[in-house]
């Protein structure tokens, strides 16, 4: 792994993410809209729309929103369910879930919320616990994506559900040029103006560079177990949406 100029050992790397998010936590959403020009909201509502929470039924729909940071899924899901789903936002990084948290008192259903400290490799919740499991953004800071995806399988239902929200390679000629050009002079000197640091989005931007492609990682959820998975492209490529089921 690499971060900026550097070559990392993956036992480093959670330290270093940690200290990334740690940094940002307060600057955290506005970063997004500044970076993506809102558009991350579009591809958030198209994941929460394809996840499609019921609105009501005998029991609780029970979400894991993993990596959920300041809490942006699990606030769509609570309103696409009105109420009626429960949502575990969990995320390693203590700071972006107290940002998170004092989000969801203004949140339209707070008491469906809460917020759980931990890792994505290793969940301290139950196996067949969860209706969905939704990571948004997320999985590509986790060291060890097999094992993240290992756990994602254990702690989800029969029938349940995994969506994947993450960056990808833009491969539309043309574009793909305009948005490495973007991305290496555009994006860390907004960080560094928000946040007082370009180092991080350094980070970000080679972080997304280095992400299985659409085809890999569909191959590593069939890996860890998930049956019918599929994906679907967002802005030519910037986001994918990945899909699969625990059968
Ligand atoms: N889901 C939110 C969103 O879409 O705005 C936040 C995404 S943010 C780019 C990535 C998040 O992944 C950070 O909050 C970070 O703390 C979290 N993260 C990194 N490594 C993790 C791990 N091993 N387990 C759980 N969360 C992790």
């Amino acid at each position: 792994t690499h971060f900026g100029e550097r070559t990392v050992p993956l036992e480093e790397k959670q330290g270093l993410v940690n200290q990334v998010f740690h940094d940002v936590a307060d600057r955290y959403d506005l970063m997004n809209d500044l970076m993506s020009g809102g558009i991350h909201r579009l591809w958030k509502d198209a994941m929460v729309t394809e996840l499609a929470p019921p609105k009501r039924g005998a029991r609780p729909y029970r979400v894991l929103d993993m990596a959920g940071g300041t809490g942006d899924i699990a606030e769509r899901i609570l309103n696409a369910s009105v109420g009626h789903a429960e949502v575990v936002v969990s995320d390693i990084n203590a700071d972006m879930l107290r940002v998170g948290a004092e989000r969801a008192r203004n949140w339209r259903y707070p008491a469906q919320a809460s917020f759980v400290e931990a890792n994505a490799e290793q969940l301290p919740f139950e196996d067949n616990s969860f209706d969905a499991y939704t990571i948004a953004f997320g999985i590509r800071n986790v060291p060890r994506i097999d094992l993240a995806l290992k756990e994602a399988h254990r702690v989800l239902k029969r029938g349940g559900r995994i969506l994947v929200l993450e960056f990808s390679q833009v491969d539309v000629p043309g574009f793909d040029a305009i948005y490495r050009a973007f991305s290496d002079r555009v994006i860390p000197p907004i960080g560094r103006v928000v946040t007082g640091d370009a180092q991080p989005y350094e980070y970000l931007v080679e972080s997304i560079r280095k992400f299985p492609s659409p085809q890999l990682f569909s191959s590593m959820l069939v890996g860890a177990g998930f049956k019918r998975v599929k994906h679907t492209s967002y802005s030519g490529n910037i986001a994918v949406l990945f899909s699969g089921w625990k059968l």
